[in-house]
């Protein structure tokens, strides 16, 4: 592995930072930032980006879709190493969930350019379309149409929240081709993809918390979910009703989250990973009453893991666990539809070589999972070796406060290139 010394990064970091202010300027909403999927501010985040790349001589494209490609060629063309994410916000985001994986491709292509070096593959920096799922209602539109592998269908039914105009139709507003999206037509070959790398703020507070810069990511989570899950029982006099003949929903509901809890405990301890939310829980407004035994409650659960053999675990406890209470509580529980989404593993040996560049630049890190859903999702579970690269931030996340030090994008960005520098066979593994 090359060692780059601190001076020869600045080339990377100065641009990294300019990028970050002109978008916080040209894009900004107060308060906060907005870049709408398929809108003027992604559109303007796409042109700054291609500015830049094209100054330095890269190839720039777009795909069918409307995804860009900014590729600076390797020494062995044969191979291509993708780093990306998304340059859209939420309404009155912050400015770095997202752009901050775009530019630190880009900073990072920058690096080697300002050295003379060629990186080992060809480095392509993907800005993905549309990742933020408040403007069309669907996961990863970037990335899916970006492998090739978006069902047509949705083209044509998912619309634009602030504007009820059809995905088919923002593509063709911007240039771009939804029939080739159609026939799943792709810039990304399989049998060149080397690896996916795809840099993002954490959007917890874990980093913060453990004072890391950085984190290594092991995998996103996967989850299941019952939205209008309810728990019925009969509604009866509070004074009048003995205990034993009650089928209170309320007490019924408050079991069944103790257990659920108690369960995710035990599974964390058994070294597990798991997160168990009930985010909604509530007797109906309706029928409810001061003086009365609870007859129904509305009930959200949302189980997410890296694993899962894991979710499957916990799906078939939570049913044993509520057939007992219904049982002695005299309650039903009625689940309603059961959606979630499948958890996505990292590259093992790409974590291993994020860690041994860590290292190599002096960086402290923390090995840890994504609880959210990211573009990398889309290219691990297509069988592309897929990294993610945490880096610390302040205020969370989705909120017009999100924040990140420069300095720890700078850690993060000395990783990165530590890591591109590796010899081909370590990517080829
Ligand atoms: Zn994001």
């Amino acid at each position: 592995m090359r060692a780059w010394h601190k001076e020869e990064l600045v080339p990377g970091e100065a641009l990294a930072h300019r990028l970050f202010d002109t978008l916080a300027r040209e894009t900004a909403d107060p308060p906060g930032v907005t870049r709408i999927g398929f809108g003027e501010g992604e559109r303007f985040a796409h042109e700054l980006l291609m500015d830049e790349a094209a100054a330095r001589g890269f190839e720039v494209a777009h795909d069918a879709a409307g995804n860009l490609f900014l590729t600076q060629p390797g020494e062995d063309r044969s191979g291509t190493i993708y780093i990306g994410s998304h340059v859209d916000t939420v309404p009155h985001g912050g400015n770095y969930d997202g752009a901050a994986g775009v530019i630190a491709g880009l900073a990072a292509q920058a690096i080697f350019h300002a050295a003379g070096v060629k990186p080992p593959f060809d480095i392509t920096v993907l800005a993905l379309r549309a990742e933020e799922s408040c403007w069309f209602p669907h996961s990863y539109i970037g990335s899916k149409t970006a492998l090739g592998i978006f069902d047509g269908k949705l083209l044509d039914t998912l619309k634009r929240s602030d504007n009820g105009r059809t995905l088919a139709d923002h593509m063709c507003e911007g240039g771009f081709d939804p029939e080739a999206v159609r026939r799943g037509e792709s810039l990304i070959e399989r049998k060149q993809a080397v690896a996916y790398i795809e840099p993002h703020i954490e959007q917890a507070p874990v980093l913060e918390i453990e004072r890391l810069p950085v984190g290594i990511v092991t995998g996103i989570r996967g989850s299941f979910r019952y939205r209008t899950a309810k728990c019925i029982g009969a509604y009866a006099h509070s004074g009048a009703m003995p205990r034993e003949y009650r089928k209170d929903a309320a007490a019924a509901t408050g079991e069944l989250i103790l257990r659920m809890d108690e369960l995710w405990a035990d599974l964390l301890t058994a070294g597990r990973d798991l997160t168990v939310t009930f985010g909604e829980v509530m007797t109906n407004p309706e029928q409810h009453g001061f003086s009365k035994v609870a007859g129904e409650t509305h009930i959200c659960l949302d189980v997410r893991s890296q694993d899962k053999q894991t979710l499957e675990t916990v799906r078939e406890r939570l049913m044993a666990i509520a057939d007992d209470i219904a049982a002695r509580r005299q309650v039903r529980f009625e689940w309603g539809e059961l959606t979630g989404s499948t958890p996505a593993v990292m590259s093992k040996p790409l974590q291993d070589m994020m860690a041994a560049a860590a290292s190599q630049a002096g960086i402290p890190y923390r090995v840890m999972a994504s609880g959210a859903g990211h573009d990398a999702a889309t290219f691990a579970l297509e069988g592309i070796p897929t990294a993610m690269i945490f880096i610390r931030n302040q205020n969370g996340s989705h909120n017009p406060d999100e924040a990140m030090d420069m300095a720890d994008f700078d850690q993060a960005l000395s990783v990165l290139v530590h890591m591109l520098s590796m010899p081909t066979a370590a990517w080829r593994g």
